[in-house]
């Protein structure tokens, strides 16, 4: 049988043949998984979720990839507003947030239509709207292959920063498998970003109810081409293919004379915005970088995959576009998708 791919497990649909590809369905699985890399000798395999932020290399990947799978949300009351929620690491991010939504519990409202895994999300401290997984992640449980033993992390120590964690600093050595976030049941968080603010018709600090939060966030997500659809030409993507950038307050005060939005992130850190930097210096929706590789026709910082794309030539294509808006501009573009399997 053909060894499977790594382009089959990820939503740019790009890459090489992994040799061995485990799926874990049940929590029960991982003694197993475990037990067959190490016989395999394997220090530790690569860790997949939806693959929707990954480019997964040509060459694929000589082991094991690991397919996180496990369903599954436990709520536990603490007091009568509180509610800690465990969830297993294959569970869908969109079906956690629509059954916190359903239970009114608060916190994670912002995070609907993010596409990818619950044990995915503290990797980049995935975020939007105003909101991260660090504002409600309370602790995870993750295999630590360094150590070869489970390991309960509280929030502090996964070094949550804004999109990048430790997991994310130092790939291969964590599986997360479970994470536990301590939502309230109450009205949303107050909303801190002007463009969910106006989508809302309400002021900044605002405290909705959960439901017509995650309305309008999907609303704003559609609109903007921010959902991922499995049918279309954006079908083959990895989302935002660039962090916002960090700058400094003389850069921020001549960017924002420019026209170029520029925000502060979680960390206090003054972030300007790089789809507008690509747009700045001449790049469009639609137009085409390398063969198969073009911007969304809806988004510029979304690259999209055709017929004839390599990973080689869609990680060449963030090269191009980074250099460019180095040249023209001073400020270095950071690719937040990770690269996965061999590359050279
Ligand atoms: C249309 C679209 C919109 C997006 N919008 C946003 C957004 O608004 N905000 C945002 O932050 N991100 C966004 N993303 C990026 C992505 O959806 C998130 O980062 C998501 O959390 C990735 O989940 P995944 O399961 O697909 O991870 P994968 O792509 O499978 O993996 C991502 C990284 O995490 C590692 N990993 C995966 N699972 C585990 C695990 N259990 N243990 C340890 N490591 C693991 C992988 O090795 C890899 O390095 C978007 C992507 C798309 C395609």
């Amino acid at each position: 049988m053909p060894s499977p791919t790594l382009a089959s497990l990820t939503t740019l649909r790009l890459g090489g043949p992994a040799e061995h590809v485990l799926t874990i369905s049940a929590p029960a699985d991982w003694a197993d998984a475990v037990r067959t890399i190490g016989q395999r000798h394997e220090q530790a395999p690569v860790v997949l979720g939806h693959g929707s932020n990954v480019i997964a290399s040509d060459a694929g990947h000589l082991g094991t990839a690991v397919v996180m799978n496990t369903r599954g949300i436990t709520a536990t009351r603490v007091d009568d507003t509180t509610v800690d929620v465990t969830v297993q690491a294959g569970h869908p991010l969109t079906n956690l947030t629509a059954w916190a939504a359903a239970e009114h519990l608060a916190g994670m409202e912002c995070l609907v239509g993010i596409p990818g895994t619950t044990g995915a999300a503290p990797v980049q401290n995935t975020g939007a709207y105003g909101q991260q997984v660090s504002d409600t992640l309370d602790h995870l449980t993750a295999w630590d292959w360094e150590m070869g033993r489970m390991r309960t992390l509280p929030t502090q120590a996964c070094r949550l920063r804004h999109r990048d964690s430790r997991f994310k600093s130092n790939p291969g050595r964590w599986t997360i498998l479970t994470a536990t976030f301590r939502l309230t049941r109450s009205p949303a968080a107050a909303i801190t970003y002007r463009p969910l603010a106006d989508e809302l018709g309400v002021p900044l600090s605002a405290r909705p109810p959960v439901a017509e939060v995650t309305a309008a966030v999907l609303a704003n997500r559609h609109r903007r081409g921010l959902l991922l659809t499995p049918h279309g030409p954006a079908a083959r993507q990895a989302g935002s293919v660039f962090l916002n950038p960090p700058v400094t307050a003389t850069q921020a005060t001549r960017l924002s004379a420019t026209g170029c939005p520029v925000h502060t992130d979680g960390d206090g850190q003054l972030r300007a915005s790089a789809g507008w930097l690509l747009e700045h210096i001449g790049y469009r929706p639609g137009y085409k970088i390398a063969s198969g590789i073009r911007c969304s026709e809806r988004r510029t910082l979304t690259l999209t995959a055709h017929d004839g794309a390599t990973a080689t030539g869609f990680a060449q294509a963030l090269t191009e576009l980074s250099t460019q808006v180095e040249i023209a501009t001073g400020i270095s573009l950071h690719p937040e998708p990770t690269q996965v399997g061999a590359w050279a």
